[in-house]
């Protein structure tokens, strides 16, 4: 279906942030974000991003949303513990979680992010990761516009 991800973006943002009293600012140029995807799909992913960035950081995270010919694309920024080079390659896998002291107290079975990855691969898009130990991590979707048509041409 289509759907206009900034506005999906921003309810995922105004209800984490009440949810847990937390400051997230949306940063967009003003593009059109409607794309052809699946909404309850692309909702999990966001909240996903959005529930790391929380749980890993303190202060204010933020969402901003790029729009290109072709794709959208969304980035969540941390300022938090960040992820150390080692296990960057890691995260992404099943059960994974960097080091169980660090992140004992957040909980979290270390499914989040190979969800998020499966999902976005659904559309035929991509997830990324820039992270430095110590000053934060930034995640980015990118999604063809058309990435519904995509997904469901090869479920066929
Ligand atoms: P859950 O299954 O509840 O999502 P989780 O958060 O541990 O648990 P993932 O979302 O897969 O699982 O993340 C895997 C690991 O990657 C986390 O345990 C954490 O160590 C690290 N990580 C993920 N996002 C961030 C982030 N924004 N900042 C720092 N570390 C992160």
């Amino acid at each position: 279906n289509e759907l206009d991800l900034l506005q999906l973006c921003e309810n995922a943002a105004k209800h984490m942030s009440v949810t847990f009293k937390r400051d997230i600012e949306i940063i967009t140029n003003g593009s059109d974000f409607r794309l052809l995807a699946d909404e309850n799909k692309l909702k999990q992913v966001v909240y996903i991003l959005l529930d790391n960035a929380r749980k890993y950081s303190q202060e204010p995270i933020t969402l901003e949303l790029t729009e290109t010919g072709r794709t959208l694309s969304f980035s969540i920024q941390d300022r938090g513990v960040g992820i150390p080079e080692e296990d960057k390659d890691k995260i992404f896998d099943r059960f994974y979680r960097v080091d169980q002291a660090r992140t004992r107290e957040t909980g979290g079975a270390g499914l989040g992010l190979s969800i998020a990855k499966k999902l976005v691969a659904a559309h035929k898009g991509r997830i990324t990761l820039d992270s430095t130990e110590g000053e934060g991590t930034t995640v980015t979707v990118t999604l063809p516009k058309t990435a519904e048509r995509k997904a469901q041409k090869d479920e066929k």
